[in-house]
């Protein structure tokens, strides 16, 4: 279970202040898919680096798994990280590495011996539909592909929750279809807990099973994905 409480992030600069996120407090629980929605602008990925620690926050706590990754250091932060998977719009794989490659960084990263590192690689690349498509680079691939190496890479460590940050956003309508059913049948396969975000109702009202509406920093509304946008 992931519990965020009065999360807030101020970026200041030397000529504005910006409240990106604006005392957010959500539970989110294990093997859920949950989804944030709102305009550009809104926060939400200010929101989703702040589960990871990729922003600093200017005040409150994110506990995943009972720990609290706002008050970690050095290690323990690490050590946490590396149990938080994520997925981008535009992917960030390596490009001068192959597929198989992408997805073993992480467990190199980690120290994973060798032997279990392969595996490992080979079990996520068939889990994510890529067998025989170890030795391609990204260049290669389809946008749809490549989004399953992202997607094989964040799992490698065995992650606690998937964090999810406009992932079908730069694919076309069918093949964010594909996508978002292979995130459905990882949640349902690993009972992983995923958070996504996204600007289109039609991505949250396909998978998702809550979900949050962000404005100007703040969840103006939260609940079950038919309460929050079928109105009686
Ligand atoms: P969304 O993901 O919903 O489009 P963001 O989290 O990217 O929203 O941005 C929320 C607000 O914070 C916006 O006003 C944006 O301009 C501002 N912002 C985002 N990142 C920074 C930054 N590094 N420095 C200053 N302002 C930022
Ligand atoms: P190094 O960087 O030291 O070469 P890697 O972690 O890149 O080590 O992995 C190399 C090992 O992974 C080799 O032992 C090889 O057997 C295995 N390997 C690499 N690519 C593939 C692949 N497409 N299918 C199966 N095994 C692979």
């Amino acid at each position: 279970m992931i519990k965020i409480k009065n999360l807030s992030k101020l970026y200041q600069t030397k000529t504005q202040s910006v409240q990106a996120v604006d005392d957010v407090s959500l539970t989110i629980d294990k093997g859920e898919i949950f989804g944030v929605i709102g305009y550009s602008g809104a926060g939400k990925s200010t929101f989703v680096r702040l589960i990871n620690r990729l922003e600093e926050p200017s005040d409150g706590s994110v506990v995943i798994h009972d720990k609290d990754i706002t008050k970690m250091q050095h290690n323990e932060l690490r050590n946490k990280r590396q149990k938080i998977g994520m997925i981008f719009q535009h992917f960030n794989l390596l490009w001068s590495r192959t597929v198989y490659d992408n997805i073993a960084f992480p467990l190199e990263i980690a120290g994973v011996p060798k032997a279990k590192r392969k595996e490992k690689v080979l079990e996520l690349i068939n889990l994510v539909g890529l067998s025989g498509k170890e030795e391609n680079y990204p260049s290669q691939l389809s946008g749809g592909q490549k989004q399953r190496v992202g997607i094989a890479r964040a799992l490698a460590n065995d992650p606690e929750v998937l964090l999810c940050d406009e992932a079908t956003s730069a694919l076309d309508p069918e093949t964010t279809d594909d996508i978002l059913d292979l995130l459905v049948s990882i949640n349902k396969k690993l009972g992983l807990t995923i958070i996504l975000i996204t600007h289109e109702m039609h991505v949250i009202q396909q998978i998702c099973h809550r979900v949050a509406v962000m404005e100007n920093g703040k969840v103006v509304e939260s609940g079950e994905v038919l309460d929050v946008f079928v109105k009686p």
